[in-house]
């Protein structure tokens, strides 16, 4: 190739803005000294991974730390391997959680911002500019091997070090501009590769955020840049998208280390400075001993939308990736009790280099504590959000009475050590299911060691002294009265003293009114429960209980 600019001519016809006319249209960023601007750039080509999620939080908090801007970008250039619905998914996944954008793609239709499109399907004509340009100073060049002769070129780098289009291999490299402008002449199609200038003896080093100081050898592919239909490789777009957008720092995949050679001679060629990199390693689980990555085909909660589904709630979810992004974060967490987590110091070089390890029981005791510490009416806002979609009965239910509801989730609550019941909104149904008969099925069954006869006994006797009007204390007074006049200790301690002195202690008796009232041995406060249901119902549920130990 000789007259550049000819043959850029030809191939780019279509191309009437020049790369300066997009320098132009997107500015440098008007931001504060230090302010990072980050992306999410993921494809929709699945669900959204909690693995992307993650990532994506990670970006967003690396932008929110210093006053700058995250930005969610589409990759959507592989149309093969697009699912419908993907970029909706995405765009939810991020929303629920509290990673969505300051600017990028807002739904499947919509975008907000400056820097746009940003969606890669919408920026053809910018990618074609580049790519002219590089053609132009002699950077780039048409090839027109076919899928066959690329085959070819595997079969014989089966035993080489270095595999790709390069040297010898790459045949279109020096094409004449004649022998060029025939084949486009002649629809031949062809791709854009790009011309290194590498050399595998020579080496980068970079210092990624995460994993440190890194040496690798320079690339010497003639990578692709353009496909033949024109779509821009993953790289290339990259290289383009992460200019034109003001992108300062990348957080993305550690897969994508081993490109990072193709992406800094990219960038040099297009005559832009490299970014800042941060390679996150993949989330992991541990089974049976060893570890593993958490996945799509294997784990449920890989994917985002279980815990949308779940009833996680954004905090929850907020508070259990920052347990595992930032070791120092439960350090933190203990000092700063009820800080707002916007106000942790999140640092992109403490993360784990070799990958975090994600535990579905400590998510579950993390949500549990988020949960714990929340009002009532916190609680009932996100539990009723959350049935309007996934448990009509459940919505139907709280809706109806809404000051029943908050006062069931009140019990307890306003505790120095508040009860550690629900993790997520779905276990909520079964939580308050003994409050509403239409979803409660008795079962007084008794716990080995207490027996009916004493249980009908225990029941009759705390008829007769039950009063809806009794404060707590007066409750609680009767209840040890109770266990004297049948023959149970209201002392614990005595009782263990001298156990065949008595049929059992406080407890026990407790247990029995519990089991009539709720049908479970372990449960909130009882003198609230019996508040909330009312004394018609308490009497109604005792008498129940009697009846089928009667039976
Ligand atoms: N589309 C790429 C992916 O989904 C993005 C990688 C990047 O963040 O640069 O892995």
């Amino acid at each position: 190739m000789t007259d550049c600019k000819k043959i850029a001519d030809l191939i780019f016809s279509d191309v009437d803005k020049s790369t300066e006319y997009y320098e132009e249209l997107y500015p440098a960023r008007n931001l504060p000294e230090g302010a990072r601007v980050t992306r999410f750039a993921p494809s929709p080509t699945g669900y959204l991974h909690f693995g992307g999620l993650y990532a994506g939080f990670a970006s967003k908090l690396t932008a929110d730390t210093t006053g700058g801007v995250f930005m969610l970008r589409i990759e959507d250039t592989d149309k093969k391997r697009e699912v419908e619905d993907g970029v909706t998914g995405i765009v939810q996944g991020l929303r629920a959680f509290g990673v969505a954008p300051d600017e990028g793609v807002t739904s499947f239709k919509t975008e907000y911002g400056e820097y746009g499109p940003y969606t890669q399907s919408h920026r053809r004509e910018i990618y074609r500019a580049f790519a002219k340009k590089l053609m132009e100073e002699g950077k780039a060049y048409p090839c027109f091997c076919t899928p066959e002769d690329l085959d070819d070129i595997r079969a014989k780098q089966e035993n080489e070090d270095i595999k790709g289009y390069y040297g010898s291999y790459a045949k279109c490299r020096d094409l004449t501009d004649e022998e060029i402008i025939e084949k486009v002449n002649n629809g031949v199609p062809f791709t854009v590769r790009l011309r290194s200038v590498g050399d595998i003896s020579r080496k980068i080093k970079f210092e990624d955020m995460i994993k440190g100081k890194i040496e690798m050898s320079e690339n010497v592919n003639d990578v692709v840049v353009l496909k033949a239909d024109g779509i821009p490789t993953y790289h290339f777009a990259h290289a383009v998208d992460d200019h034109l957008m003001r992108t300062t720092h990348v957080v993305r995949g550690d897969e994508w280390i081993a490109s990072i050679p193709v992406h800094i001679e990219l960038f040099r060629a297009l005559g832009n400075k490299p970014l800042k990199y941060a390679h996150i390693a993949p989330i992991m689980k541990e089974e049976n001993g060893s570890k593993r990555k958490l996945s799509k085909r294997k784990d449920p909660e890989a994917n985002v939308s279980y815990y949308i589904e779940k009833g996680y709630p954004e905090a929850a979810v907020k508070e259990y990736m920052l347990t595992i992004l930032n070791s120092n974060f439960e350090e933190w967490r203990k000092a700063n009790k009820t800080e707002d987590i916007s106000k942790f110091p999140f640092n992109l070089k403490k993360m784990s280099v070799s990958g975090a390890l994600f535990d579905m029981v400590k998510f579950n005791d993390v949500s549990k504590n988020v949960i714990s510490v929340m009002t009532a009416k916190e609680v009932y806002k996100l539990v009723t959000d959350w049935a309007m979609d996934y448990n009509e009965v459940l919505y139907a239910l709280l809706s109806e009475d809404k000051d029943k509801a908050t006062a069931i989730f009140n019990i307890d609550r306003d505790n120095p050590k508040p009860r550690k019941d629900i993790a997520c909104w779905e276990e909520v149904e079964n939580y308050v299911s003994f409050f509403y008969n239409e979803i409660y099925d008795a079962d007084y069954a008794l716990p080995e060691h207490l027996n009916k006869e004493d249980a009908i006994e225990i029941l009759a006797k705390y008829k007769d002294v039950y009063s809806k009007d009794d404060s707590k204390e007066e409750w609680f007074n009767k209840i040890k009265e109770l266990c004297t006049d049948c023959g149970f200790t209201p002392n614990v301690k005595e009782y263990k003293q001298n156990p065949d002195a008595f049929k059992g202690h406080v407890g026990d008796v407790s247990t029995v009114i519990r089991i009539a009232i709720t049908s479970r041995t372990n449960t909130p406060d009882l003198y609230y429960i019996l508040q909330i249901l009312g004394a018609d119902e308490v009497m109604r549920r005792i008498d129940d209980a009697i009846n089928s130990y009667k039976a």
